[in-house]
């Protein structure tokens, strides 16, 4: 027999996980996050959504329940014979999470506790050019008044900007509309500021993971893409988690070029870019409109259906259905939402892209495609950021930190 013509190098096959690594915290982490999520409210729910034994799960419950992490919440009466169920229910009391979406002249701030029930909200104005330390003071400040508020121990602050972010180093990458950004340690201090865990995230991140939360799992993989001042994409995978990339840049689509688009120059220094030629401030900037207030006005004139306005919307539905139309063929999401300022005032721009996707993309990629505009609106990022916030609060590696403060 004649050798091989080739051969292959060792290949590393995926392994299912051992029983031996389910070990306490996650088996805590995962009765807590099942309660939470009101999947799973007595202790039957809990043995058949987890897939632990009856024994194990007595035992997380119990002691969940000593600490103070999860309460009875009254009966839960059964269908025929079965037994009445105690419910469960997470305390109150075992902590909150601070939120903060920061959009280019606006933040959303909030604080949930570990329920999702949110305690307390508020809409600032605010301009991201006016650089870290200003903007971050006003959030500082709004938050420690909604932590007053909420009157139970902080567990973990959540903060989305509206540009690329290294979440490892917790600070910002190259901003391309956040003059002085770069590099700058948010994370840090905020960290310094509030006293516990501090999660930086990239704002339109935030918004297709609260999209992709509120729906059913089999809206996944979801892709958001936010139209308003700039142009910026978010996945979320199969398994319902963001994915990243390998530097966090993934789903920054904003600098994408497209074929057709004006020459025009991108504030990243390049030509063409989708953002610098579709986005609610190229618009503005073909109306005459350049000040502060140009993607509001542009947003009022295309609630009024102004006609000029309304024919650029289509020019850049045009073009931003050139880019969705390639990330469908590239991903086959189940689901791609529009979100950002125009989408919310009108329906031009989510008819001009479908009409690009269905017309480019190939059947099986759009076969069971749904096009939507976003069904948490402008509270979508505040909605991811709670799911980032207290799934990393609840996670086996910080669930032990729970209760503690609760006993003293
Ligand atoms: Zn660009």
């Amino acid at each position: 027999m004649s050798p091989p013509p080739w051969t292959l190098p060792a290949l590393r096959l995926e392994a299912p996980l051992l029983s031996g690594r389910i070990d306490a915290g996650v088996t805590l982490s995962t009765v807590t996050r099942l309660v939470a999520s009101g999947t799973a409210v007595s202790k039957a729910d809990l043995v058949v959504a987890a897939g632990l034994a009856r024994t194990t799960v007595s035992a997380a419950v119990d002691e969940l329940l000593a600490r103070g992490v999860l309460q009875p919440d009254g009966i839960r009466p059964t269908s025929g014979r079965g037994r009445p169920a105690d419910r469960l229910a997470l305390s109150p009391h075992c902590g909150a999470v601070l939120l903060a979406d920061v959009g280019a002249r606006g933040a959303h701030l909030a604080v949930v506790d570990l329920r999702q029930q949110v305690l307390g909200h508020v809409h600032v104005d605010l301009d991201v050019r006016e650089g870290p330390a200003a903007v971050l003071g006003t959030v500082e400040g709004e938050l420690e008044k909604l932590r007053t508020r909420a009157g139970v121990p902080v567990r973990a602050v959540v903060i989305g900007l509206p540009g690329p972010v290294d979440g490892h180093l917790g600070v910002p990458v190259r901003p391309p509309i956040m003059p002085g950004w770069h590099a700058y340690p948010v994370a840090a201090r905020l960290q310094e500021t509030f006293a516990c865990p501090v999660l930086l995230e990239n704002d339109v991140n935030l918004r297709a993971l609260g999209e992709a939360r509120a729906l059913p799992a089999d809206q996944a993989p979801l892709l958001f893409v936010k139209v308003g001042t700039g142009i910026g994409g978010g996945l979320v995978t199969r398994e319902g988690v963001l994915h990243h990339g390998a530097d966090g840049a993934a789903g920054d689509i904003g600098h994408v070029r497209v074929r057709g688009a004006p020459d025009t120059v991108c504030v990243c220094g390049n030509i063409g870019c989708i953002e610098a030629v579709a986005s609610v401030t190229a618009i503005g900037r073909r109306l005459g409109l350049a000040g502060a207030d140009a993607a509001s006005e542009v947003r009022e004139l295309v609630a009024r259906a102004d006609p000029e306005t309304m024919a650029l919307v289509r020019e850049a539905a045009a073009l931003i259905g050139e880019v969705v139309a390639m990330l469908v063929h590239f991903y086959n999401p189940a689901r791609v939402t529009l979100g950002g300022s125009v989408t919310s005032a009108s329906d031009e721009l989510l008819a001009g892209v479908r009409s690009v996707v269905y017309q480019r993309a190939l059947p099986l990629a759009t076969r069971n495609l749904v096009l939507a505009t976003s069904v948490l609106g402008e509270h979508a990022g505040l909605g991811g950021a709670s799911v980032l916030g207290i799934e990393r609060v609840l996670s086996a590696e910080h669930i032990g930190l729970l209760g503690a403060a609760t006993r003293r």
